[in-house]
């Protein structure tokens, strides 16, 4: 037996005894999903005890050293993981911007103090994370953005204003983008700074949306002070760390179209709602569409699986992370679009649980937003073009 064969006979036997049962199955709403943070309630005890237990082992992160409470997991450990987890459909016990954005962004330019500080609370839930980038005047143009943080000798003074800050309301620390020089070209006076929401000055407004709910805020920031031990790698210099971050965020967006293990696929959906006829789906126009989208996430599936693998081998994600994002999001959005044709008049009921086929138009007005958060599809395909293929 191999060293990966034991480490998938010991995960395997970690899972059955400790994933509670009510935490194997696909989210069947929103509302289930874990954020932690000092704000955080959770939902009922398996919850907490799933997120515990997994804390324990590392696995909430599972490739992070382990001195920063990570799993400490090679990128063939973590897959035998992901692997293990979706055979029993155990759910993630941790959904964290932490995990997912700042926490890489710590590990490759933070200054130990700041690893020590942040990255133990991301990995055991006790810190949620918000992302400051977007500005009214700045989105698509976000080297263009205007909070100042000004430099009062031991300490930044902070003003601006961000919008559509993900979970603001509910978040405990941001991270932002903040120039820090205004007199240089756009992208050298930027600084990447970090600090708690509770700090004086700091305000948010929840912006709501056409569906009833309110994902985001606008965050509004009035002389907040920001110690200069917060600002992640070289004062001015926060923009190729910011940019970095974002392969991160569109790596994750781009995944978000994926069926979680356990879900029914939209061929299965399809194969419910119209039948079979001689194997193949009733209806010639919408089998003719559906098997178009299903050849292509199949490509994206095993892309997307090729670049994780790349990553862990430390080539990084780069610029093929707006490769991910632009397929995954626009994938996902044509997904929604196909599941409203299967579900004809039966779709259009609003109210009912998130994920659940009842509330497929809540979720389809949300897959819209995929392809604008963590940069358009426009700026993907511009990225695409000048730093992959070539033509800028
Ligand atoms: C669900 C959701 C969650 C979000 N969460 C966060 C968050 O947590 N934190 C945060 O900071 N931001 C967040 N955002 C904001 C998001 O990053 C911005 O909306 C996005 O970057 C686009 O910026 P904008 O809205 O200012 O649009 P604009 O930049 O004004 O773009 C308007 C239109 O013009 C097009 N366009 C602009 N420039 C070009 C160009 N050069 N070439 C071709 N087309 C172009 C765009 O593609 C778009 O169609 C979120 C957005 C959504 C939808």
């Amino acid at each position: 037996m191999t060293d990966l064969d034991s480490f998938r006979e010991e995960t395997w036997a970690w899972l059955e005894e400790n994933c509670p049962q009510s935490m194997r199955s696909p989210f069947r709403s929103d509302k289930e999903v874990c954020w932690g943070g000092r704000k955080w309630t959770f939902q009922n005890e398996d919850q907490r005890l799933w997120l515990e237990r997994m804390v324990d082992k590392g696995w909430t992160a599972p490739d992070w050293p382990t001195e920063y409470g990570g799993g400490g997991l090679s990128r063939e450990e973590h897959k035998v993981l992901a692997e293990e987890m979706a055979r029993i459909q155990a759910r993630p016990p941790l959904n964290s911007f932490g995990i997912w954005m700042i926490g890489p962004a710590l590990l490759k330019f933070g200054s130990e103090a700041l690893k020590q500080q942040h990255l133990p609370p991301i990995v055991r839930g006790e810190i949620r994370w918000c992302q400051g980038y977007s500005e009214p005047g700045a989105g698509s143009d976000l080297a263009g953005l205007q909070t100042r943080a000004e430099d009062k000798g031991d300490h930044f003074t902070v003003n601006g204003q961000k919008i559509w800050t993900s979970y603001a309301d509910k978040s405990d620390w941001i991270f932002a983008l903040a120039r820090t020089n205004p007199d240089v070209k756009k992208q050298e006076g930027i600084s990447l700074v970090l600090f708690d929401m509770e700090t004086p000055g700091v305000s948010t407004r929840p912006i709501k949306l056409i569906s009833g709910q309110s994902p985001f805020c606008e965050t509004f920031l009035d002389n907040v002070r920001v110690e200069k031990d917060q600002v992640v790698g070289k004062v001015d210099k926060g923009w190729s760390i910011a940019k970095y971050l974002l392969t991160h965020e569109r790596s994750m967006i781009g995944n978000m179209g994926s069926t979680a293990a356990g879900q029914k696929t939209l061929p299965q959906h399809a194969a419910e709602v119209l039948g079979l006829e001689d194997g193949k789906l009733a209806d010639p126009m919408l089998r003719a569409e559906i098997a178009d989208w299903a050849v292509e996430a199949q490509a994206y599936e095993l892309t997307a699986e090729r670049v994780r693998d790349q990553a862990k081998a430390g080539q990084g994600v780069g610029n093929t992370s707006a490769m991910l994002k632009y397929a995954g999001t626009e994938l996902n959005k044509r997904r929604h679009e196909l599941m409203i044709a299967l579900y004809g008049s039966d779709a259009m009921i609003w109210e009912g649980e998130g994920w659940s086929e009842q509330a497929l138009p809540q979720q389809w007005a949300r897959s819209k937003g995929n392809s604008i958060e963590g940069g358009t599809s426009e700026i993907q395909l511009n990225i695409i073009a000048k730093n992959i293929l070539g033509l800028g």
